[in-house]
């Protein structure tokens, strides 16, 4: 039977609860457990899909078509194994399952509650992905004392009860803020908070302490002592220089020894050793580049967390640092911005907000020779570009943003065009792409048949492929069955590559994706090219 980590978080939000839970799941995997992660959001939105990035970032994709949260991604790139559906779930999942089964008469007469049809519902979840894994790391979303998390930690309380508490570890993210004006670490959110996990019936075994300061062992007896937390299960998590780092900082604790005593878990003693090399890396590259991003949701990073990881994964992959500079596609200076920079990514999104400043950074790329690379919303502006600026047809567009353009060079699929539910009804997750033998696509894989994943209404309208074509921008990957274009190439450009799928969310630290690996090299190229020496300079610090 498997055994079960909850991960709750406390005081604040946003303190990374992600990152820890995926580092104790990749010390566990390190130690040769076959490991998975579950995120359960207690929102009502079905998926994450229909909503804004401003409020929950990117909306990651899996490979069977799931719009997840985020946190999926971080599990993806930290154990280097693939999620599904199945891996995250939200209130809405959960509501939208009972009612329908209360539709059905399937309740025979009962009044159908909180407690139990939608804690049991949230149990089956919990449970479903444990197949043939040894843990389950299940992340609970929110921040406890929420009213929406309360029906998931009820569920969490009443899972231990059914596998016994020896399956069962509870480890509570927190908060230890450094008051500047009287210098000290303060423990008492922490208390509050765990506090509020006891009055639901719950206590934490392992504390993960979110702190700019290092906890003095004075504090972490303190800690110990109020929380009922062994001094050796008080973990100590500062601000590190790379997420990846996380599971060295944890390692160097003992946490994975800690988490397997308390569950009477045996594992091998796997070394660590390639993770913590590749964190050297990391933290010693021996040169830099500049990207320039140019994207909607600039001053959201989370925004774009997948495409800026996999940025750095092919960084990684040249020993380089990859400095990632999200730029305003309206400054009246884009030239000069741009000429700054190594290489130009336009990434994914939706609408017409700043279309015209993300045409313009285009078309310098294109015609400065500076590398770009487009992702879906990317792949389609490029096209745009090429029609109004290279073919001279005057008013080209995607139908998303002009239904009436007398070129629609991106354009819905037929069987888009009746669609009026918004929710997962987009192209979603993995479909087969055949590339064209000596293109720089089919160079950067070394193959010629790939799959990707997607989330996009709009295609490349193959009314206008010939002549697009014609004048020098080539589609080299296609998935076949429906003739849909799924990679555009400039002939004659050091390296011009676009793609309607997103490649970012297959990128891992261990397995950097070919594409991004592919443009990095050309920007460091171009950097070390440019006069400007940056390796040297960079070298010399
Ligand atoms: N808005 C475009 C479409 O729906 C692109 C989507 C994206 O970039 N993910 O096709």
């Amino acid at each position: 039977m498997a055994k079960y980590i909850f991960v709750t978080g406390g005081v604040v939000s946003s303190l990374g609860k992600g990152i820890s839970a995926s580092s104790i799941a990749k010390l566990l995997q390190a130690r040769g457990l076959k490991v998975t992660m579950v995120k359960c959001d207690p929102y009502i939105n079905v998926d994450p899909g229909t909503m804004n990035p401003y409020q929950h970032g990117e909306v990651f994709v899996t490979e069977d078509g799931a719009e997840a949260d985020l946190d999926l991604g971080h599990y993806e790139r930290f154990l280097n194994i693939d999620m599904h559906r199945t891996n995250n779930f939200t209130a809405g999942q959960v509501y939208e399952t009972v009612i329908s089964k209360e539709r059905r008469g399937e309740f025979l007469g009962n009044t159908v509650q909180v407690i139990p049809h939608i804690t049991d519902e949230i149990k089956r979840r919990f449970r479903y992905p444990s197949k043939g894994v040894d843990v389950v790391l299940i992340e609970i979303g929110g921040t406890v004392g929420d009213i929406e998390s309360l029906p998931f930690l009820e569920a969490a309380r009443q899972h231990a009860l059914e596998v016994g508490k020896e399956n069962v570890l509870f480890v509570h993210v927190t908060l230890i803020p450094y008051i500047r004006a009287s210098e000290e670490l303060k423990t008492k959110p922490t208390q509050h908070s765990v506090g509020k996990l006891r009055e639901i019936g719950l206590n934490p075994d392992i504390l993960i302490c979110r702190s700019e300061k290092p906890l003095t062992p004075e504090i972490r007896a303190k800690i110990a002592m109020f929380t009922s937390v062994h001094k050796e299960a008080v973990i100590e998590a500062p601000d590190v220089g790379t997420i990846y780092e996380v599971p060295v900082v944890f390692k160097k604790q003992g946490v994975d020894e800690q988490v397997l005593m308390l569950l009477r878990q045996r594992a091998s003693t796997k070394n660590f050793d390639g993770w913590t090399k590749l964190v050297e890396r990391i933290k010693n590259p021996s040169e830099e580049v500049t990207i320039a991003l140019a994207g909607k949701y600039t001053e959201l990073k989370d925004a774009y967390k997948s495409v800026h990881e996999a940025l750095l994964h092919g960084g990684l992959a040249h020993n380089a640092r990859v400095k990632i500079e999200y730029v305003d596609t309206g400054a009246p200076d884009l030239d000069a911005k741009l000429a700054e920079a190594d290489g130009v990514l336009v990434p994914g999104g939706f609408g017409d907000r700043g279309i015209d400043g993300k045409l313009a950074a285009i078309r310098i790329a294109r015609e400065s020779e500076i590398p770009y690379f487009g992702l879906c919303l990317g792949m389609q502006i490029a096209v745009i570009e090429f029609a109004r600026n290279v073919l001279k047809l005057e008013g080209a567009n995607s139908t998303e943003f002009d239904k009436e353009t007398r070129y629609p060079v991106i354009d819905l699929l037929p069987e888009q065009k009746g669609i009026e539910d918004k929710g997962a009804t987009m192209r979603l997750g993995s479909y087969a792409c055949e590339l064209k033998k000596g293109s720089l696509a089919a160079a950067c894989y070394k193959a010629t048949k790939i799959d990707e994943r997607h989330r996009h209404r709009y295609e490349f309208n193959n009314k206008f492929r010939k002549l697009i074509e014609d004048s020098g921008l080539l589609v080299t990957g296609r998935f076949v069955e429906k003739d849909l274009a799924e990679i555009v190439e400039l002939k004659d450009h050091p390296w011009f590559l676009a793609s309607q799928f997103h490649p970012e969310f297959k990128s891992r630290p261990e397995a950097p994706h070919p594409l991004f690996a592919s443009f990095i090299a050309a920007a460091i190229k171009r950097a070390r090219g440019s006069g400007r020496s940056r390796s040297e300079a960079y070298a010399r610090g």
